[in-house]
């Protein structure tokens, strides 16, 4: 059966100060076996302070982008999947809706930088979600599948085993509108079916997350419908009490 995940994306924030109180108030906080597991999303020129911090703790460290590149070269100021498991990642987020929209990751990029991620034994999380207006007008199920057809046109099967799946309503993202469970489940329900369509065995193991303005108090109930399996936390996970209360909801 499928493992909660919650994923805690410290989006550009804090100073090494910071993240060092953040990186020990977690440990402090959480259990050693917490029953779900946990990763963090460090800004990434804080990554190897944080694997350090985290060393012997439940809690694996992401970065929040990769490069789309396989190999080493002129690519000035990015930074690839190798690079990233080298300083101790498990994780990348890959196709947020702010990369999606500030920095013109397009779904095809989003794909290829999900593969770099897997060569290079890291887990990406791949995020799709709606703008209000796509909502609005009754596109929201159109638009996930047209950004998972990028994904399903460059990963095999089997590649896709190693991904996560998050769903993160655009409208919902650091706004404090959540969507409703039934929201949120309809969604998730429909990505599963998605990935039923290429393998059954694929998509009842493929963890699917919410993501959009979770917080302790909204946690509990959108983690106990069938087809969300944890959450990718932005602003709560900044607050060590709040991220741990947000994993005990897991
Ligand atoms: C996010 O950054 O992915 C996110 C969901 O942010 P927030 O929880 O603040 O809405």
């Amino acid at each position: 059966m499928r493992s909660n995940l919650v994923a805690g994306n410290w989006k550009m924030c804090g100073d090494s100060a910071s993240i060092g109180k953040l990186v020990a108030n977690l440990k402090a906080l959480l259990p050693a076996e917490p029953g779900v597991d946990i990763a963090v999303f460090p800004p990434s020129v804080y990554i190897v302070q944080v694997v350090g911090g985290l060393a012997g703790s439940p809690v694996g460290v992401g970065a929040q982008n990769v490069c789309e590149q396989p190999k080493d070269g002129a690519f000035t100021g990015e930074v690839s999947a190798a690079m990233l498991a080298d300083a101790g990642c498990r994780y990348v987020i890959v196709g947020h809706s702010e990369r999606r929209a500030m920095y013109e990751d397009s779904s095809e990029r989003v794909a290829q930088k999900a593969s770099q991620a897997l060569v290079q034994g890291l887990t990406p999380i791949i995020c799709v979600g709606e703008t209000e207006a796509q909502r609005d007008d009754g596109s929201t199920l159109q638009v996930i599948a047209g950004q998972l057809d990028a994904v399903f046109a460059v990963l095999s099967a089997e590649a896709m085993r190693g991904i996560v799946v998050a769903y993160e309503p655009v409208w919902a993202i650091g706004t404090g509108k959540t969507a409703t469970p039934s929201q949120a489940q309809e969604v998730h329900a429909f990505i599963r079916a998605l990935f039923a369509k290429k393998d059954e065995l694929l998509a009842k193991g493929l963890r699917i997350l919410y993501g959009g303005s979770v917080k302790a108090a909204n946690a509990g109930e959108l983690f106990a419908q069938a087809d969300i399996d944890g959450g990718l936390v932005g602003g709560a996970s900044l607050d060590a009490q709040e991220f741990s209360a947000i994993c005990r909801a897991a």
